[in-house]
């Protein structure tokens, strides 16, 4: 048995000030996935430091139309909070469509943004893995990886980034407050998710001790009429093998803006900018989609068992696209409920 000392920040300087001091401690929130990886040796903090006491729940309005969520504020939330509904339906359907209920209770938006991969060599300590064990190797590089990402891949790692709210996040480029050793901070969205590189170990720009303590969401008026749309293996407590958040508007057919981002087939939450450029100011109709979509994925590197996913991302892209542009089905303003399981 390891020991693990355990305390109970109540100022965000505290808790900083005590991950920083000790680089064998780690923050915990909702302890969804620390205390996974805790049980089954792939973290080996010795201390914890609890950060649930501290004031980082808040859901606010910003003058921009936008909103800033606080680390803390629990996915199930976030997901029913009014804003987020009515601003924001991507975001609300993405954390809807995460976990289960009772996953959505504890987990918190910081630690969401902060999850590890699912990648099975990763969470068996046993196993090589360059992320776990820089240097060591890819167990799933010659494995078993139907799971794994055909975007941003590299040859020292190819797991899955599995958050799926942080794809909607993406497609709204959310900025990142933390507090840290160094000061606040506000990281791009786009900055703060690292590819894997050959540093696959390295997943966010953050120091030691760096606080996640808010998101910051800008306001766009184009998100109200957004969607996020999630394909995997089954309906509930399963994550993407290919998901799709956009929101687009339209001028005589034509269509005049355009925020898409993918998740289950990169190693981060991938804005589709290829497909982006490619849309604005195109007809909207499913040739101009499919040539959106085939452009985005023409970087894709597959293997065998994952190769399905490039055609199976461009079909969900094409999907959404065709549900949000066709007048008969704008997208429905409630959120949809998960199927029971
Ligand atoms: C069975 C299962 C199914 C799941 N399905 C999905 C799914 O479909 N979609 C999905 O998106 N997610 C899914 N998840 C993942 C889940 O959303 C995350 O585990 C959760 O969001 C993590 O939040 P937490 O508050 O519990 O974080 P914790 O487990 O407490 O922390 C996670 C990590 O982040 C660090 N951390 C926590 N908060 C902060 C902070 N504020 N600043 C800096 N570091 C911090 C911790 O040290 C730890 O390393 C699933 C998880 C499980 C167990
Ligand atoms: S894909 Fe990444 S996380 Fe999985 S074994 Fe390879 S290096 Fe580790």
């Amino acid at each position: 048995m390891r020991p693990i000392s355990y305390s109970r920040a109540s100022a965000v300087a505290d808790a900083v000030a005590a991950v920083a001091a000790d680089p064998t401690s780690d923050f915990l929130a909702g302890g969804t996935t620390e205390v996974d990886l805790l049980r089954q040796n792939v973290l080996l903090p010795r201390r914890l430091v609890d950060i649930n006491d501290l004031p980082l729940t808040q859901i606010e309005d910003r003058p921009d139309g936008g909103l800033y969520i606080g680390a803390l504020a629990r996915m199930s939330e976030v997901a029913e909070a009014p804003a987020v509904r009515e601003r924001f339906p991507m975001v609300a359907q993405a954390l809807v469509l995460g976990a289960s209920a009772q996953l959505r209770n504890m987990a918190s938006m910081g630690g969401n943004m902060m999850q590890r991969v699912r990648c099975g060599y990763f969470r068996d300590a046993t196993s090589l893995c360059n992320k776990r064990d820089p240097g060591s190797g890819c167990s799933a590089l010659d494995g078993f990886n139907r799971g794994h990402a055909v975007l941003g891949v590299s040859e020292h790692c190819i797991a899955t980034h599995p958050s799926d709210v942080a794809v909607p996040l993406m497609a709204l480029d959310a900025r990142i407050h933390t507090e840290g050793p160094h000061g606040r901070q506000v990281y791009a969205i786009d900055d703060f998710f690292l590819l894997p590189g050959d540093t696959p170990h390295l997943e966010h720009p953050l120091a030691h001790g760096e606080l996640v303590v808010g998101i910051e969401v800008p306001g766009l008026r184009m998100a109200r009429d957004s969607r996020y749309l999630k394909v995997r293996d089954r309906e509930s407590y399963e994550f993407a093998l290919a998901s799709v958040a956009a929101a687009v508007t339209m001028e005589d057919g034509v269509i005049r803006d355009v925020r898409l981002a993918l998740g289950g087939v990169a190693t981060k939450p991938w804005r589709a900018r290829r497909a982006e450029e490619i849309l604005r100011g195109a007809p909207a109709g499913t040739e101009t989609f499919r040539r959106a979509a085939r452009e985005e994925l023409s970087a894709a590197r597959s293997t065998p068992l994952n190769a399905f996913k490039t055609e199976l991302a461009q079909r969900t892209m094409i999907r959404v696209l065709e549900t949000l542009t066709s007048p008969e089905s704008r997208p429905d303003p409630e959120t949809p409920t998960e199927s029971p399981s």
